[in-house]
């Protein structure tokens, strides 16, 4: 537990009379919101900081079915339903010329929902936000500040009294801080707690556009394509397509000066992007993404936890952000109640507690981006091609067709958020990559490029 009055606390911690379980959640994104939401279920008090800066646009927008348990957790499903796309699965393309791999979310049906949504954003947020409200959780419409301290002789934590007085929280309280204020990383800037970054230099730019045509797949599928530069995403949403693109940093200064000069040349460069783009409007501004790549080094201390993409952040490629915002809320939530009821004043079981969360968070964050690699570096593609010139070849009992279903429902099932930490498909993966792929082009020819490459009949 946290104490505003570091002396005053190791004097008052005998008498637990005016202890108080006040959780402190500090930024109002999808991962704070769901935490106050589920805290609020069962009737414990918290107070979540919004600084109420919702951008008109934000990333974020393609949900996995993972999450779909989280919304009807809160009594959510309705609402989202009625505000999103329906997304049955996503299709990965290689270029004009290369692959093209559907999945299903049919294929994860029995152990999650064969389905997810495509949503926008903020509208998620505020729409989070007022369930909590709803629930009970209270929010204060202000920046939270944070100052750093020590808790016997550990650094820590605390809201500065400016933000103590303007959420009305005791001074002379105890309280637990939970940072989910994203990419901020509000608690790691203050105590100065560094990150490992990811491998990739990348900076994504996406818009809303108005008449893009998305017609090679079903209604609602996601599509991600490798570009002759980077890759893309174009995902459906009520009325508009949202379209992204992530190229190295190098590249993206090949696109032109500003923002929309470079969205707008990728998009008429591209060839899989122009002839479906041709008549496109854009309806939104460009939002730009950079560095978000990373995984702090620390998660939890005496009276603080991180949560959300305040703890880390794998790769936009497969949509596991708002999973592990609202997995981790709900993680971190399991955790705090493990006994039954709240460990808040507990020491020694709360260490332990945010150990197990703090172990589970790194371990998904390691298990994402193992399965994300393999779609940069083409691998799932031979994967892939490999497993579909096994399943049309005769074999006894048809084991060669029952394989390649076997390993689609566990590819499709990593990535919706059911299997994706899996001992058994990762190591299937492995094997696969490894064994499977014989008379199949190698990776390189599937896989995400900093640079352009030419189409083939070109380069020929
Ligand atoms: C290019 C790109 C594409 C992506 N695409 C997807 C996708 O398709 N699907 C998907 O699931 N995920 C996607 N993500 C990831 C997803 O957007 C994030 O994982 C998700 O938004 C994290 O939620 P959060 O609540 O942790 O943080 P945030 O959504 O960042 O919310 C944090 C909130 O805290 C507030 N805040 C910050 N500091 C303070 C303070 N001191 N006091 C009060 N409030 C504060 C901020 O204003 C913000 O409202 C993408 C990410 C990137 C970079």
């Amino acid at each position: 537990m946290h104490h505003l009055d570091l002396k005053a606390k190791r004097d008052m911690l005998p008498e637990m009379s005016d202890f108080s379980d006040e959780i402190v959640i500090v930024g109002a994104g999808p991962a704070g919101c769901t935490l106050a939401a589920m805290l609020a279920q069962r009737k414990i008090r918290c107070v979540v900081f919004d600084d109420d800066k919702r951008p008109e646009l934000l990333v974020g927008e393609s949900l996995i079915p993972g999450v779909v348990p989280v919304f009807q957790q809160l009594g959510l499903e309705d609402r989202i339903a009625a505000m999103s796309t329906r997304k049955p699965g996503a299709s990965f393309f290689v270029t004009d010329d290369g692959p093209r791999l559907h999945f299903s979310f049919k294929n994860v049906e029995g152990h999650l929902p064969p389905y997810s949504y495509n949503t926008p954003r903020p509208e998620l947020d505020n729409l989070l936000r007022l369930r909590a409200e709803e629930l009970g959780a209270r929010f204060v419409h202000t920046r939270a500040e944070l100052e750093p301290c020590t808790i016997d002789g550990v650094p820590s934590i605390q809201l500065s009294s400016a933000s103590l007085e303007q959420a009305g929280l005791n001074p002379n309280g105890r309280y637990f801080l939970v940072d989910a204020s994203g990419r901020a990383r509000t608690f790691s800037r203050v105590m100065n707690i560094p990150a490992i970054r990811g491998g990739r230099d990348d900076v994504a730019y996406f818009a809303h556009f108005e008449d893009f045509d998305h017609d090679e797949v079903e209604t609602g599928q996601v599509i991600i394509s490798v570009l002759r530069a980077g890759w893309s995403w174009r995902i459906p949403l009520p009325g508009r397509l949202s379209v992204g693109i992530v190229v190295n940093k190098e590249h993206a200064k090949t696109l032109g000066k500003t923002a929309e000069e470079r969205l707008e040349n990728a998009i008429r460069q591209e060839p899989i992007l122009a002839a479906k783009g041709s008549r496109a409007r854009r309806v939104s501004p460009v939002m730009t993404y950079t560095n978000y790549q990373l995984l702090s080094e620390q998660g939890h201390g005496p009276g603080w936890v991180l949560l959300g993409d305040a703890f880390g952040f794998v790769d936009p490629m497969l949509s596991p952000g708002l999973f592990m915002s609202l997995e981790g809320a709900r993680l971190l939530d399991t955790c705090l109640f493990s006994k039954g009821s709240s460990i808040l004043n507990h020491p020694q079981d709360l260490k332990r507690a945010l150990d197990r969360y703090s172990r589970r968070i790194v371990q998904w964050h390691h298990a994402w981006t193992e399965l994300v690699r393999y779609f940069y570096n083409g691998e799932i593609f031979r994967i892939h091609l490999a497993g579909k010139n096994l399943a049309m070849k005769p074999s006894p009992f048809n084991i060669a067709s029952i394989m390649e279903r076997h390993s689609t429902f566990h590819i499709a099932s990593m990535a919706s958020g059911g299997y994706t930490r899996s001992l058994y498909s990762r190591s299937l993966m492995r094997l696969l990559s490894k064994y499977l792929v014989w008379q199949v082009p190698a990776a390189e020819n599937f896989a995400v490029r900093d640079a352009w490459h030419p189409p083939r009949s070109q380069a020929a």
